[in-house]
């Protein structure tokens, strides 16, 4: 096989970045958009060893899952790559991709319970954040970046985010070229605006605007806030974030008010968050709602528990259910996030809920060395999953019940399997779809103490 050659193939299966599979001469090949069952003439891009990629040339007969992907840039833009199928059909597979995280994993044998989707397919992101650069050409653009690159594909009004966050796009990159801003260019590192940030408190309705600038200050930053203010009330906080280094991290340490509230609001099962721009918040609102209810139903308080909520963000998750518990301990390593988790608590008069900025795995190793026993321990990591130092400590601690909520299947399988080492057994497994269209999904495992204890 030879690059531009072209060839005929089925599509057996699709890998965790939704790349569609198929054989051609006992060679696997990668075809991103395409879907298990379609029959493609495909062109091969690149051939590697063991392995090929192609792009599709002629869809000869389409699989049964595909439906039209309604959007106009979806090929070029990095965002949906399970646009081309029918939710049912991508339920299906985010399913698959979950369970064989944990089933390649030996001994881990929970109860799989069936995914649950999205209660909305699209409009359902709360948060935004658009590169913005300037074309060959000249002109300010705001999108997404293409995949694997830093083209910026323009694109104002993605289907997954509500259609004014479009509106306040447009109105901000007129701004940009109506007053000549200096936009940044990530090869000199040189030039002031980065990206755009929009966050949408979904039922209160205020909404954040955030810019991210390499620098300190935005000229004519008045005509903005009063173009923006004047075409959405709505808007209830205005910030700059400073972010002068040369990193892919979008939000640099420190915001800076331009107008309004350094926060806005929302309600999450019931309890009002106040959300800063640095705050992890997750992005689809009413799926979180779904998640933590499984959460909490896997918890099991009874209102007696010492509940200690690790990566606790915002607080959001302990808060929903201080309620059903004697006391709650979170622990978060972003500042900002910590003093909005106990703004949260003041707010909703939560009085047994307590909030340490610490790293988790450190935090943990400092309460177990004071002879804290939580009864039951929320796991809640980023995409990398948990230290093992930190999963040992829990062990040490000997909670009754562990929930692991993740938004990465592979690295909680493999934590998973540690849990499962020091005295823990998975009892139960359910996918939740948070991002439909996209290649990501959340899941959450239960974990009682193992009979008999540790398992070395
Ligand atoms: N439980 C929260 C946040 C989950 S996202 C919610 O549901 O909203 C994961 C969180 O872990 C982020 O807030 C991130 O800032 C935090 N985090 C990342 N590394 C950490 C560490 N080493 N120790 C503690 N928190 C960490």
């Amino acid at each position: 096989m030879q690059k531009n050659d072209l060839v005929p193939l089925t599509i057996t299966d699709i890998t965790n970045e939704a790349s569609g599979v198929g054989r051609y001469e006992g060679m696997a090949v990668f075809v991103p958009g395409a879907a298990v069952g379609d029959q493609l003439e495909v062109r091969i891009v690149k051939v590697l060893k063991s392995y090929a990629y192609g792009k599709i040339e002629q869809i000869v007969r389409p699989s049964s899952d595909r439906i039209e992907d309604g959007c106009g840039v979806s090929r070029k833009c990095g965002g949906c790559s399970l646009r081309h199928i029918s939710y049912e059909a991508e339920c299906r597979i985010k399913q698959n991709w979950v369970t064989e995280h944990f089933r390649r994993i030996g001994g881990l044998d929970p109860t799989i319970l069936p995914i649950l989707p999205s209660p909305s397919l699209c409009g359902y992101r709360n948060k935004a954040q658009y590169p913005i650069r300037r074309s060959p050409e000249g002109q300010v653009q705001i999108g997404f970046f293409a995949p694997r690159s830093h083209r910026v594909v323009e694109n104002h009004f993605c289907d997954l985010q509500p259609r004014f966050f479009g509106e306040i796009l447009e109105l901000v990159q007129n701004f940009l070229e109506t007053y000549h801003i200096s936009i940044y260019d990530e090869l000199s590192h040189q030039g002031l605006v980065r990206h755009l940030f929009l966050r949408w408190g979904e039922q209160t309705g205020q909404i954040m605007v955030c810019l991210v600038i390499n620098g300190k200050d935005l000229p004519h930053a008045d005509s903005l806030i009063q173009i923006l203010t004047k075409a959405f009330p709505q808007i209830a906080s205005i910030q700059l974030n400073c972010n002068t280094a040369k990193t892919n991290v979008i939000l640099g340490p420190n915001c800076r008010v331009l107008y309004g509230s350094p926060v806005i609001l929302d309600i999450l099962c019931g309890v009002k968050v106040a959300l800063s721009p640095l705050s992890f918040y997750q992005v689809n609102r009413s799926g979180a709602e779904k998640l933590y209810r499984i959460a909490a139903d896997f918890a099991g308080l009874t209102g007696k528990e010492l509940l200690l909520d690790l990566y606790c963000g915002a607080g959001t998750i302990g808060l929903s259910m201080a309620h059903l518990a004697r006391e709650v301990i979170g622990v978060e390593i972003v500042k900002e996030a910590v003093e909005n988790a106990k703004e949260n608590a003041r707010r909703g008069k939560i009085e047994n809920a307590r909030f340490f900025c610490d790293d988790a795995a450190g935090a943990a190793r400092s309460l177990a060395a004071e002879g804290l026993r939580p009864d039951v321990v929320i796991l809640d990591p980023p995409r990398k999953g948990c230290d093992r130092s930190l999963l040992e400590t829990i062990g040490q601690m000997a909670p009754d019940r562990i929930v692991m909520i993740s938004c990465n299947s592979a690295t909680a399988a493999r934590d998973t399997a540690i849990l499962c080492q020091n005295g823990y057994q998975a009892v139960q497994l359910q996918a939740v779809d948070m991002f439909p269209r996209t290649a990501h999904v959340e899941c959450v495992v239960s974990f009682v103490q193992t009979p008999g204890g540790a398992s070395y």
